[in-house]
């Protein structure tokens, strides 16, 4: 098996980062996860779960218990309507879902179409189950697939089976309203093709509320969710993963398969955080919001190009022209010369070529010393 350019590139951040981290005191702005803490209250559910001696084997999908809080939430949050004892299995983290949705749809042969740029692991994930990543630029239009490029896309590649959408994106931060939403799904439901809906973000939305695929078009849509980025917990590795009840059960024996359940401690913890943990999510995206605005300012009256960031907690900007194009050679040249680590855009595919990708996951000081540390080596390259 051969990995995809995208694996390749996905090393390539690591290399980058351990540059970074190689260089005492750099600011670095490429970080993927939050900049906050588990909120107090799931973290002493974690611990009396320990106490309680919850530390043993669970069903697959995950106690019935949690489950139930996952549905009530995504009702209550996003208006969803999923079956608790047949539409929800709760993974190690949207990572491990996209892997096992990946692994029980697809087969020898078939084509997986990825908006491109990318989060990295879609490439990879469908090259390792056996078929085909089929990238779509999306750098003429905004960041954002329309209908006549998804329309086009599926009659030239007869063999997707899996139409991949993220957002808010990772890379992009751009995200798509109800109405652009409808659109994509008044092409696909012509197709026999699922929707894996990666919707790890859909908390931290800042120019208007998030709709979810799942209300759209619930008989193809997989819907990917969790808590890394709403609620901080990144290494608890918690995830849900929600659809129609076939493929449901489909992905849960893949999961089952791979990791008999979820940690037990964790899915205490994610009970907590889906029963009393509503609006953990509003304090950070407060936070979030204000970096988000000191930035993309920034950025813009330095000639920075950015489509309109509507949630996660990146900027994906155009480097102005009259600089280096080659984003990979700026950042390398930004890192050594300012110690200011920002990812090249091109490190998450194809459209992303003379772009370079901001996480403001970082405190209001750092941005500061990105900002002018920017400026800099802007003034002392300009041609
Ligand atoms: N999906 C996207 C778009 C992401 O950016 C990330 C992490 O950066 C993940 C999924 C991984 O989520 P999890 O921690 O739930 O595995």
């Amino acid at each position: 098996m051969k990995p995809s350019v995208v694996a390749i590139k996905q090393q390539e951040i690591f290399k980058f980062n351990a540059r970074a981290k190689s260089i005492p005191g750099a600011v670095n702005m490429t970080v993927g996860e939050p900049n906050f803490h588990t909120p107090e209250h799931i973290k002493q559910a974690a611990i009396r779960a320990i106490e309680n001696n919850h530390t043993h084997y669970t069903v697959p999908e995950g106690n019935h218990e949690l489950l139930s809080a996952v549905a009530n939430y995504l009702h209550d949050k996003y208006d969803l309507n999923y079956d608790p004892k047949t539409q929800i299995v709760a993974t190690t983290g949207v990572t491990e879902g996209v892997f096992s949705a990946f692994n029980a749809i697809l087969q020898d042969g078939d084509e997986v179409l990825i908006p491109s740029p990318a989060f990295t692991i879609y490439g990879p994930d469908a090259d390792f189950n056996g078929a085909a990543p089929v990238y779509l630029d999306t750098s003429k239009t905004n960041f954002k697939v329309t209908p006549e490029m998804l329309a086009e896309a599926i009659r030239t590649n007869p063999r997707i089976k899996i139409f991949l959408l993220n957002f808010p994106s990772n890379p992009t931060g751009v995200s798509y309203t109800g109405a652009e939403l409808e659109a994509l799904a008044n092409v696909l439901r012509k197709h026999d093709i699922f929707v894996i809906s990666d919707e790890i973000y859909s908390e931290l939305t800042y120019n208007f509320k998030h709709v979810s695929f799942g209300n759209i078009l619930p008989e193809q849509t997989i819907l990917m969710n969790g808590l890394s980025k709403s609620h901080a917990m990144t290494g608890w590795r918690f995830g849900v993963v929600c659809g129609p009840a076939a493929v449901i059960s489909q992905i849960n024996k893949i999961h089952e398969l791979a990791t008999t359940s979820i940690t037990s401690i964790t899915q205490y913890a994610a009970l907590e955080a889906y029963t009393n943990g509503y609006d953990d999510p509003a304090i950070m995206r407060e936070q979030y919001q204000s970096r988000r605005d000191a930035l993309y300012e920034g950025l813009k009256e330095m000639g920075f190009d950015c489509p309109t960031p509507d949630g996660a907690f990146y900027l994906f900007a155009k480097i102005p022209e009259g600089f280096e194009q080659d984003d990979v050679k700026f950042a390398n040249e930004l890192l050594e010369e300012e110690h200011l680590a920002i990812l090249p855009g091109s490190f998450f595919g194809i459209g992303g070529e003379g772009h370079l990708r901001f996480s403001y996951a970082a405190s209001m000081e750092n941005i500061a010393k990105c900002l002018s540390k920017l400026s800099l080596f802007l003034k002392n390259h300009k041609n």
